[in-house]
């Protein structure tokens, strides 16, 4: 009997044959079907993933491979696992594989793989755009041009310049330090970061550097060690690390209340790094001027999630998409291609895989990007 492989992906209905482009979905399968079968593997492609009866919970039994992405992840929980006795490896078409139990992984010596790198660039734009989308008041803006009318004041209220602001962002890794490059050319007041591990100092000279000759400001970037104290002196915070046992729901009512009076966050990292009702109930009060990114939890999120509703006391500041940063069609192409290496090399049986693509491995994890994970 044929080896099997899940793969997991959106329904790109009647888009999927307009935009042959976009491999990322259950009609085009990453443009990987061809290749596995070569290998002599059977692909099984669907999108119904949730409860005992859905396509996922009948095909645990005998999966080898689990591929999945983070726009609609398949949560492989320890139950899961159970079910799935010869499952070896899970790999994310894409970067974040959070919705795997990583430390059942490593009980078990599955391995995960991601995408590293695949997507950080297509992030980093997301949030610049969102940032500019809140900061400039754009939805407003745009919703009162929309019905025809014309009132400058009502979305001038809340408009602001990015220039001269405090911008701070919780994790400087790939996506982190993109997203301070990008915002030189904005001319900030100052750029912090807090993260466990320093910034090279090539990076941060490098920052500096073009911050003085396109600003006449050196020495803008500056690593904080308390998260409370980055927070309060920042008038927008982007999330941008994983989410893992340290960081989820670190965004909670008690961090947010350190937050500067009508400051912004920007989080295309992971929704369940953020309390959503906390959220919701900062930028009803005042305290959030606005919230805005592209991720959620769960995914897809239920019809009454706080994102959905949440508005600033002016009706504005709610700048979601749903998970779409990490899957332009640029993005797709480099994750696809990703995949199919990751396989090459599983299949040839060198797992020789690219080192920064091995979230765990032979039951330990091969990254310090998840935390202090044991
Ligand atoms: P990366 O590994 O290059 O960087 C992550 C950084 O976060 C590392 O420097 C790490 O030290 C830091 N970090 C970890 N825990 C931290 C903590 N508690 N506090 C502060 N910093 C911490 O990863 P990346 O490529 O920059 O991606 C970051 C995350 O962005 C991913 O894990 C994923 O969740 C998310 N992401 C989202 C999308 C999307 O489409 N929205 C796409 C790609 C990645």
């Amino acid at each position: 009997m044929a080896k099997k492989i899940l793969l997991v992906l959106y329904d790109g209905k009647h888009h999927a044959k307009e935009q042959p482009l976009m491999l990322g979905c259950v009609e085009n399968e990453l443009g990987i079907r061809k290749f596995v079968e070569e290998n002599g593997y059977e692909l099984v492609t669907t999108s119904d993933k949730e409860g005992t009866e859905s396509v996922v919970a009948k095909n645990l039994h005998d999966v080898e491979i689990i591929i999945s992405t983070p726009f609609f992840p398949v949560y492989v929980t320890k139950e899961r696992m159970e079910q799935a006795p010869n499952l070896k490896l899970c790999i994310t078409a894409g970067v974040g594989s959070d919705h795997i139990d990583l430390n059942e992984a490593n009980k078990r010596k599955i391995g995960v793989l991601e995408v590293t790198g695949s997507n950080v660039v297509s992030v980093a734009e997301c949030v610049l755009e969102t940032m500019l989308v809140l900061v400039r008041n754009f939805v407003p803006a745009h919703e009162i041009a929309m019905k025809g009318e014309w009132d400058i004041a009502q979305a001038a209220k809340m408009e602001f310049d990015l220039e001269d602001k405090v911008i701070a962002t919780v994790g400087a890794g790939r996506i982190g330090y993109r997203v301070l490059e990008r915002l030189v050319a904005f001319n900030p007041k100052k750029l912090y970061y807090y993260d466990y591990q320093d910034l090279a100092k090539e990076q941060v000279d490098n920052l500096n550097k073009v911050s003085e000759i396109l600003n006449k400001r050196g020495d803008i970037v500056e690593r904080v060690t308390s998260l409370e104290d980055m927070v309060s002196k920042s008038d927008i915070v982007t999330i941008n690390c994983p989410l893992h046992e340290s960081t989820k729901g670190l965004f909670n009512k008690k961090l947010i209340s350190h937050m500067k009076d009508g400051s912004y966050l920007v989080n295309t990292a992971r929704g369940a790094i953020v309390v959503a009702q906390d959220v919701s109930d900062a930028l009803a009060s005042g305290k959030l001027a606005g919230y805005g990114g592209d991720v959620w939890f769960p995914q897809p999120p239920p019809s009454d999630h706080p994102f959905i509703t949440m508005r600033n006391k002016f009706g504005g500041g709610n700048a979601m998409t749903q998970h779409i940063s990490g899957t332009s069609l640029d993005a797709q192409k480099r994750y696809c291609n990703g995949v199919k290496s990751i396989l090459e090399s599983y299949f040839s049986g060198k797992n020789d895989y690219r080192p920064q693509d091995v979230i765990v491995i032979d039951g330990h994890y091969a990254t310090r990007a998840y935390g202090q994970n044991k």
